[in-house]
C-alpha cells in the first residue's frame, strides 16, 4: 500500500528504500472545515527515519554518477505532472493548509515551474578549466554533489518549500530525505509519489513524515546526513544550525521575518495600500516575507491607515475553496492561540486596533480570523520585535525617510524590505541601504521569483541562499583538481 483508505479517510505511508511503509499514522485536518480529515500521514519512527538515511547513503553513488539526462527528464517529468494536475493538487493544499484555491493553485504552478528550472540546470552544470603556475600542469574546478541531504519543512508553502529543496538537490546528484511539516504533509507526498512514478530510483529519495521532535531530531544526528536544508522558525533553526556545526555539516536555514514597509510621503497612495494589503495579509499573513511593520511619514500616514483600514473591511474571509474567499484560515489552533495572542499584547503594550483581529464563524468549523491592523506602534513594542506569523501588522509613524530607514533596519531580522514610493533617489538609497536579504520597492515584501536567489541576513537567515542559480552553492562541494602533462 503507498495510499489506502481506512474508515473513509486516506492513510498515506511513508517511501523508504522504494517501498511504502509505515503503519502508525497522523490525522491532517482541514483548517477551513475542522470536521474534515484530509487524511492521515504516516507518522515515522527513528529506526525509520534511520532506515531512510541508510537508504539514501546506499543509493548515493549510483545516482551521484547518474547521466545529466536521467536527472533532467526525471524533473521535466515530475514538473509536467504537476502542472497537469495543478487544479486538484492545488485543492488539495488549500484542503490542509487553508491558502485560498487561487493561492493553492498558483503556489502548485510555482513548484511546477521550480522542477522546471532544475531540469535545465541540469544540463547545464560546467566548470572551470585555468592554466596552473606550473607550466605544463593543467587546474579543473569541478562541481560535485554534496551527498545525503535531509530536508526539513514547515506548513506555510507545502508544496513550494519542499520543491525549492528538492528539485536543486536531484539536480546536482544528491539523495534526499524529506520531512514535511506534521501540519500539512500532504503535498510533500504527493510530490514523492509523483516522482516515485516517473522513475525515481529506490532510495534516491526517501520521505519520513512524522514529528520534528522524532524524524526531524534523527535527522540532526544521524552521522550519515551531509547537509541539512531547513525552513521554520527561529527555535528550531538554531537548534539545526547547532546540530549541524557539532557534525561540522553543512546547513542552509530560513527563518522568521518582521519585514518593514516603508510607505514615504510622495508614495501613490493607491499602489502602497495595495503593496500593503497584499504583502500584510495575504495567505493569512503566514508568510515569512509577510510585511508585519508598515513605516509610514507624517504627511501621508492619515490618509494611508484610513484607505488600508477600508480596503481590509472588505477582505472576504472565509472556507479556503469557496471561490469568493480572499483570506482562508489560520493553519491551526495553535496559531491561531499564538496570533490572539499577540493581538491581545498589542493592546495591552498601547498600540490601537483599527481593524479586525477578530474571530468570526462560517458555515463550517475552521479558524477565521480577520486580518488586524494596528496603528500607533513603536519600534521597541513586541508585535513589532517578535515574528507573528499571522494575519497581523501595525503601523509606526515617522517624520521622514531618514527615520524610517533606522526603523526599517532596528530588527535581529534580514528577510525582505520594501518601500512605496515615487523618489528615484529614495528607492535607489533604500536599495542599497535596506539590511535585507530581499528588497522591493512599489511591490509586496512577500512573493518572489522563483529562478532567483531567495534569503535573508542578520537573524533571518543562515548558510547559502536558496533557488536559482544560486542554489549550486550548498547543493554541490568544489573539487579543484590537478593534472601533469608530463
Ligand atoms: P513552524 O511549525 O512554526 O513552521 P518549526 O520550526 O516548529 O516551525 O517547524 C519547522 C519544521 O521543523 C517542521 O517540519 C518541524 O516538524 C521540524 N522540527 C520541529 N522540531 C524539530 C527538531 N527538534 N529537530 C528537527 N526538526 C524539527
Amino acid at each position: 500500500m503507498k495510499s489506502t483508505v481506512c474508515c473513509n479517510v486516506a492513510l498515506h505511508q511513508n517511501l523508504i528504500d522504494g517501498a511504502w511503509i509505515g503503519n502508525r499514522f497522523l490525522p491532517n485536518i482541514n483548517p477551513s472545515d475542522l470536521s474534515e480529515t484530509v487524511g492521515e500521514f504516516a507518522s515515522a519512527t527513528e529506526d525509520e527515519t534511520q532506515a531512510a538515511i541508510t537508504a539514501a547513503r546506499a543509493a548515493f553513488p549510483a545516482w551521484s554518477r547518474s547521466g545529466i539526462l536521467e536527472r533532467s527528464r526525471l524533473l521535466r517529468d515530475t514538473s509536467q505532472e504537476i502542472l497537469r494536475r495543478k487544479d486538484e493538487i492545488g485543492a488539495l493544499l488549500s484542503r490542509e493548509e487553508g491558502k485560498t484555491m487561487a493561492e493553492g493553485i498558483g503556489e502548485t504552478v510555482r513548484a511546477a515551474q521550480i522542477f522546471e528550472f532544475f531540469s535545465g540546470e541540469a544540463l547545464r552544470l560546467g566548470g572551470e578549466v585555468l592554466p596552473s603556475v606550473r607550466p605544463g600542469v593543467e587546474v579543473q574546478v569541478t562541481r560535485e554533489p554534496l551527498g545525503v541531504i535531509g530536508i526539513i519543512t514547515p506548513w506555510n508553502f507545502p508544496i513550494a518549500i519542499p520543491a525549492w529543496k528538492i528539485a536543486p538537490a536531484l539536480c546536482y546528484g544528491n539523495t534526499v530525505v524529506v520531512k514535511p511539516a506534521e501540519v500539512a504533509p500532504a503535498c510533500t507526498w504527493m510530490l514523492a509519489e509523483i516522482l516515485h512514478r516517473n522513475g525515481l530510483p529506490r532510495g534516491v529519495l526517501n520521505l519520513v513524515m512524522g514529528k520534528g521532535s522524532v524524524v526531524g531530531q534523527a535527522m540532526l544526528e544521524h552521522r550519515e546526513v551531509d547537509g541539512i536544508t531547513f525552513t521554520g522558525s527561529v527555535s528550531t533553526g538554531r537548534r539545526v544550525a547547532e546540530a549541524c556545526a557539532r557534525h561540522m555539516r553543512r546547513s542552509q536555514i530560513e527563518m522568521g521575518g518582521k519585514n518593514p514597509l516603508i510607505v514615504l510621503d510622495d508614495a501613490d497612495l493607491g499602489v502602497a495600500v495595495d503593496v500593503a494589503l497584499n504583502g500584510s495579509f495575504f495567505s493569512t499573513g503566514q508568510r515569512c516575507t509577510a510585511s508585519s511593520r508598515l513605516i509610514v511619514t507624517d504627511a501621508i500616514h492619515d490618509r494611508f491607515v484610513a484607505a488600508l483600514a477600508e480596503q481590509m473591511t472588505s477582505l472576504r474571509v472565509g472556507h479556503a475553496m469557496e471561490a469568493t474567499t480572499q483570506i482562508g484560515p489560520v493553519v491551526d489552533e495553535g496559531q491561531l492561540k499564538q496570533d490572539l495572542d499577540y493581538i491581545s499584547l498589542g493592546q495591552t503594550e498601547g498600540a490601537r486596533l483599527v481593524a479586525g483581529g477578530a474571530l468570526v464563524t462560517r458555515q463550517t468549523e475552521g479558524h477565521f480570523l480577520t486580518p488586524a491592523l494596528f496603528t500607533d506602534c513603536t519600534p521597541t513594542m513586541r508585535i513589532m520585535r517578535e515574528e507573528i506569523f499571522g494575519p497581523v501588522a501595525g503601523v509606526i509613524r515617522v517624520n521622514d525617510y531618514d527615520e524610517a530607514l533606522a526603523v526599517a533596519n532596528g530588527t535581529e531580522f534580514g528577510l525582505s524590505a520594501g518601500i512605496c514610493t515615487t523618489s528615484l533617489k529614495h528607492a535607489s538609497h533604500f536599495r542599497r541601504n535596506a539590511e535585507a536579504g530581499m528588497v522591493m520597492v512599489n511591490l509586496p515584501t512577500a512573493g518572489v521569483d522563483f529562478h532567483v536567489p531567495f534569503g535573508g541576513r542578520k537573524g533571518s537567515s543562515f548558510g547559502p541562499r536558496e533557488q536559482g542559480r544560486y542554489a549550486v552553492e550548498f547543493f554541490t562541494t568544489v573539487k579543484t583538481s590537478y593534472s601533469s602533462s608530463f
